[in-house]
C-alpha cells in the first residue's frame, strides 16, 4: 500500500540521519574532499557512486531535493537547477543542435518562447503549432524533428494540449516528448502517464509556493529510449542507455553551463513542498469559486479557467488533472477601465510571478508579452486586455468581495 500524497510529502526527505533533525541538512561546502586519491579519481571517472565533488554539480542537499522530485514524478532521476529557465535552457542546449527541429505549442510561457528565438538563431528550427490538436503536431514533424515540447496548462491562457495524443504520436515516431509541468505540478499530473520522456518543473512556483525561492528541475521518467537519440556525446554513450540523457544534461547542462541550485534554496523548496497538496487544493478551490463568480459578473467579458464548463478543454482538465490549479485569466467588457479596476483591488498584489501564497494580478500584454509586439501576441492567442491571476491562500469570500467592489 502506498501512502497518500500529503503523507509522503511531509516524510519525503527523511530528515538528517546524523542527529535526528527533522529537515535535511543544508550543506554549504563547495569542495568535497576524499580520504584517498583513488576515491577522488573515482568521482571523475564515475566509479565512486553517490560521492560529491564540486558543488556546481550538486550537493547532498540538492540531491535530497532531486530524489523527492523524482519520487513525485514517478521518474528514474532528476537534476535541479537555479531556476526553471536554467533547467529549460540546459535541456534544449544540451539535447538539440544546429539542423535539428523542435515542435512546440504556439502558447508557451513568454520567456520559453523568447528562448526558442535564441535556439532559432543557433540554427535549430522551431515550429509553433496548435498543440490542442495532435494532427497539427503530426503535420509539423519533419525528418529532422528531435523533440516535441508542451506545457500541461498554458500560461496564461490555461489552454490544455492533447497531452495524451501527442504522447502516442511521439511513441509512434520515436520522438523525445518533453513536458513542462510547472502549473499543474506532480500533485495534479505526472506527465509520465502520457509517455513524456523528460518532465520539467519550475520549483519556484507550485512546488516551493511561497515566492521566496527560485529553482527548477528536470526529471527523466524512464519512458524514452536514449539508445536511439542521435545527439548523445560519445563520452556518455556508455553503460545502460537509460542514464544517457540525464547524464548528458548533468555534465553538459549543469556542470558546463553552471545554473546550479544552492543548498540554501533547495532547503527552502523542500520546506515549501511539504504543504504542496494542502496549498494546491485550497488555491484550486478558491480559483474555481472566483472563476464562477467572475464569469457571472456583468463587467467581465470572459473568464479562462479549466474547471469552468465553458473552457474548451474542460473535459481534459477533469480527466487528467481533476482540478484547475491556481491560475486563471479574464477579460473586462470595458477594456478602458482595466487600470482603474486593477488599482481598486485591495488584496491581489500587482506583481508578476505565480503560485505565491498571496494572490497576484498582472495585465499580460503590456508586461510579460510586451517585448514580442502585438502581432506575436495575436499569434499566441494573447488578447490585449487579458489579465492573469495567480490565486493564493486568501479566503474565497474575501477575494470575491474585493473583486465586487473593484468592478462596481
Ligand atoms: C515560471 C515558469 C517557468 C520558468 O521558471 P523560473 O523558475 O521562473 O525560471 C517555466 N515554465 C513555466 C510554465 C513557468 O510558469
Amino acid at each position: 500500500m502506498s501512502d497518500a500524497l500529503s503523507t509522503r510529502l511531509v516524510h519525503a526527505t527523511g530528515g538528517d540521519a546524523q542527529f535526528g533533525g527533522v529537515h535535511a541538512t543544508i550543506h554549504p561546502s563547495v569542495q568535497y574532499a576524499h580520504e584517498r586519491v583513488e576515491d577522488l579519481i573515482g568521482v571523475f571517472q564515475g566509479t565512486n557512486k553517490g560521492a560529491f565533488n564540486y558543488a556546481r554539480q550538486g550537493t547532498p542537499t540538492t540531491a535530497v531535493l532531486e530524489r523527492v522530485v523524482t519520487e513525485l514524478e514517478g521518474g528514474v532521476g532528476s537534476i535541479s537547477f537555479a531556476t526553471g529557465m536554467a533547467a529549460l535552457s540546459a535541456l534544449f542546449l544540451t539535447l538539440l543542435k544546429a539542423g535539428d527541429h523542435l515542435v512546440t505549442s504556439s502558447r508557451v510561457f513568454g520567456n520559453t518562447n523568447s528562448f526558442f528565438q535564441t535556439l532559432e538563431d543557433l540554427g535549430v528550427a522551431v515550429s509553433r503549432v496548435d498543440a490542442g490538436d495532435v494532427a497539427a503536431v503530426r503535420a509539423a514533424v519533419r525528418p529532422q524533428t528531435r523533440m516535441v515540447f508542451v506545457e500541461t496548462m498554458a500560461n496564461p491562457s490555461t489552454r490544455i494540449p492533447d497531452l495524451e495524443g501527442i504522447g502516442a504520436l511521439c511513441r509512434e515516431l520515436g520522438l523525445l516528448y518533453v513536458v513542462d509541468n510547472t502549473v499543474t505540478s506532480p500533485a495534479l499530473c505526472q506527465p509520465k502517464r502520457f509517455g513524456a520522456g523528460l518532465v520539467m518543473n519550475s520549483l519556484t512556483k507550485t512546488i516551493a509556493g511561497h515566492g521566496e525561492a527560485l529553482g527548477g528541475a528536470i526529471t527523466d521518467t524512464g519512458c524514452f529510449d536514449w539508445a536511439g537519440y542521435p545527439n548523445i556525446f560519445a563520452a556518455y554513450r556508455k553503460g545502460d542507455a537509460k542514464g544517457w540523457g540525464l547524464q548528458q544534461i548533468r555534465k553538459k547542462g549543469l556542470r558546463d553551463m553552471g545554473g546550479t541550485l544552492s543548498s540554501e534554496a533547495a532547503h527552502r523548496i523542500l520546506v515549501g513542498m511539504e504543504t504542496l497538496e494542502l496549498r494546491l487544493t485550497r488555491s484550486s478551490d478558491t480559483a474555481l469559486a472566483l472563476a464562477r463568480h467572475l464569469a457571472a459578473h456583468p463587467a467581465i467579458a470572459a473568464v479562462h479557467y479549466p474547471m469552468l464548463e465553458s473552457h474548451p478543454e474542460h473535459q481534459r482538465a477533469r480527466d487528467w488533472f481533476g482540478s484547475g490549479s491556481w491560475m486563471m485569466a479574464f477579460e473586462l467588457r470595458d477594456a478602458a477601465k482595466l487600470h482603474e479596476v486593477i488599482n481598486r483591488l485591495r488584496l491581489p498584489l500587482k506583481a508578476t510571478g505565480l503560485a505565491d501564497t498571496r494572490t497576484l494580478i498582472i495585465p499580460v500584454a503590456p508586461t510579460i508579452f510586451w517585448e514580442m509586439g502585438a502581432e506575436a501576441r495575436a499569434a499566441m492567442g494573447i488578447a490585449e486586455g487579458l489579465v492573469r491571476l495567480s490565486v493564493g491562500l486568501e479566503a474565497a469570500e474575501d477575494l470575491m468581495a474585493d473583486f465586487d467592489q473593484a468592478l462596481a
